[in-house]
């Protein structure tokens, strides 16, 4: 299969390319060679896109919701209709098998489709007064956004971003990974195609830093949108503090999850293993930690070693692959040192632990009896390997689930409704799964506690977080 993404910016409606720019090299994470050059966006070229968006911020917020409603629903339709096209492009540039990328263009399309029906919904309030006085309260959009987002889920996680934005009448700049520049612009093709008008939608790679400090510094931009790790979020968080702007971050986790001996063990294992290994545990919600009840620790470690070993990895576009390579060549190296460290450390290695011959693999990796000053145990690995102890008390489960910095989602199987009641009014995270891993819609607020960020992306709160809050009385 060839690799046909046309690689431009968009701004002003104009798709740009060449011109003397910089180019950054894409590359494919199978191989580790090269595949195309993406432009990268010049001083000259963001100044462009903040003036566009300036002039184009008071027509849109004043468009008729209906018409911003139906350009919103026809990019849903269009990246439908175009999934196995771009989950192709995706997964040459990322690595994540072929189904897992046309899932992401699907459920990104539900995004668009979502919100193109929320915002007809978006009332405001009216406080109780006395005969003949009004007050009520409105919710206006924010204004101009840059929206900045990561490679693990390069259309889903910009479509969280971008489909409630502009449904609120914002108009975006974003500036999405460099290693995932095809299928982000065929997301902007979309919306081209559905009729977004000039300066509402624009799209500029570029060098992380020079597209940060220049979106944030501009007047234009009113609100910053970033997922991605917890040092660049606390960094973008600063930026946004020089100039007021409102912030919604999305950044790491490190998931725990409780397995109590009440659970159905072998229902669990079929749901927990590939769940792991899904985008070869590149997702800030990947189960990371599992703490297990001592009583099934052995036959836990035993069935999760077992279906680990049924776990074909391999290039994403072939049909019997169920986990690609790592998305760029940090990851590998960064795994390798967590891994060797565990082990130092008195971990064992039960299942892979190796990088692969070629390209940017890593084997689906299970470490047992990992200790608590392993660094794996601290820090968010974000690749393919469970990290696994034990516990006795409910008390103390908890105790470990809540012990990191992070908060983004956390899991428990057990079959003792009690006890799932207990579970989610005692673990700090902003998501909580119990015997299940579905927690990631368009109708969901999705968003983490602590160092995990705040605000949220999706569901009505996702639409709020690009909305200011007016209260007008009349007497
Ligand atoms: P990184 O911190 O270098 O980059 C994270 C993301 O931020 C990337 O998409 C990058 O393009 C962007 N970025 C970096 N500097 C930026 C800047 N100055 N302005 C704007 N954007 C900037 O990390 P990485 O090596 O790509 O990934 C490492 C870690 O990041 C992972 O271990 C994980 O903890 C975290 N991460 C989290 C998510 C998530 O979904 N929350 C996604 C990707 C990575």
């Amino acid at each position: 299969m060839s690799y046909d993404a046309d690689l431009k910016l968009f701004i002003d409606g104009n798709w740009k390319s060449g011109e003397g720019r910089d180019t950054h090299c894409v590359i494919n994470p199978v191989s580790g060679s090269g595949i195309a050059d993406v432009p990268f966006a010049t001083p000259a070229d963001l100044e462009e896109a903040l003036a566009a968006a300036d002039r184009a911020w008071p027509a849109w917020r004043a468009t008729d919701v209906e018409k911003r409603a139906a350009i919103l629903a026809k990019t849903g339709d269009l990246l439908r209709e175009r999934a196995q096209h771009i989950a192709a492009i995706m997964t040459q540039e990322q690595g994540k098998p072929l189904a897992e990328a046309k899932a992401e263009v699907i459920g990104s399309a539900s995004m668009f489709n979502w919100y193109a029906e929320e915002i007809k919904r978006d009332y405001g309030r009216t406080l109780v007064r006395p005969t003949g006085q009004r007050s009520i309260v409105i919710r206006q959009p924010v204004g101009p956004t840059a929206t900045f987002t990561p490679w693990n889920f390069p259309i889903y996680l910009l479509a969280k971003k971008i489909a409630a934005a502009l449904a609120a009448g914002c108009p975006v700049i974003s500036r999405p990974p460099q290693e995932t520049p095809g299928c982000t612009g065929e997301l902007f093709r979309a919306l081209a195609d559905a009729g977004i008008p000039n300066g509402v939608a624009q799209l500029v790679h570029g060098e992380a830093d020079l597209v940060s400090t220049t979106l944030i510094a501009s007047p234009t931009i009113r609100k910053v949108s970033f997922t991605g790790s917890v040092p660049v979020g606390k960094h973008l968080m600063k930026l946004a503090a020089d100039h007021m702007k409102r912030v919604t971050l999305e950044l790491g986790g490190h998931a725990p999850v409780l397995i109590f001996d009440d659970c159905d063990l072998e229902k669990t294992l079929d749901m927990v293993v590939p769940q792991k290994f899904r985008n070869a545990g590149q997702v800030c919600v990947s189960p990371t930690r599992f703490y297990v009840q001592e009583g099934i620790y052995d036959a836990f470690l035993k069935g999760f070693a077992k279906r680990t070993a049924r776990v074909k990895v391999g290039d994403g576009l072939a049909a019997d692959t169920s986990m690609g390579p790592l998305a760029n060549a940090r990851r590998p190296d960064t795994i390798e040192a967590l891994v060797n460290d565990a082990e130092a450390k008195g971990a064992r290695v039960l299942a892979g632990g190796h990088r692969g011959k070629s390209g940017y693999f890593f084997e689906p990796t299970l470490l047992g009896d990992v200790p608590n000053n392993a660094d794996i145990m601290n820090q968010e690995p974000f690749g393919p390997v469970a990290v696994t102890a034990k516990f006795s008390t409910f008390d103390e489960a908890i105790e470990q689930a809540n012990r990191l910095p992070f908060g983004l989602a956390a899991f428990a199987f057990t079959e003792n409704g009690r006890r799932a009641n207990l579970l989610g009014d005692a673990i700090e995270a902003g998501m909580v799964g119990i015997n299940s891993f579905a927690i990631s819609m368009a109708d969901a607020p999705f968003g983490g506690v602590k160092d995990s960020g705040f605000g949220s992306e999706g569901g009505k709160e996702g639409l709020e977080t690009y909305q200011v809050v007016k209260a007008i009385h009349q007497a």
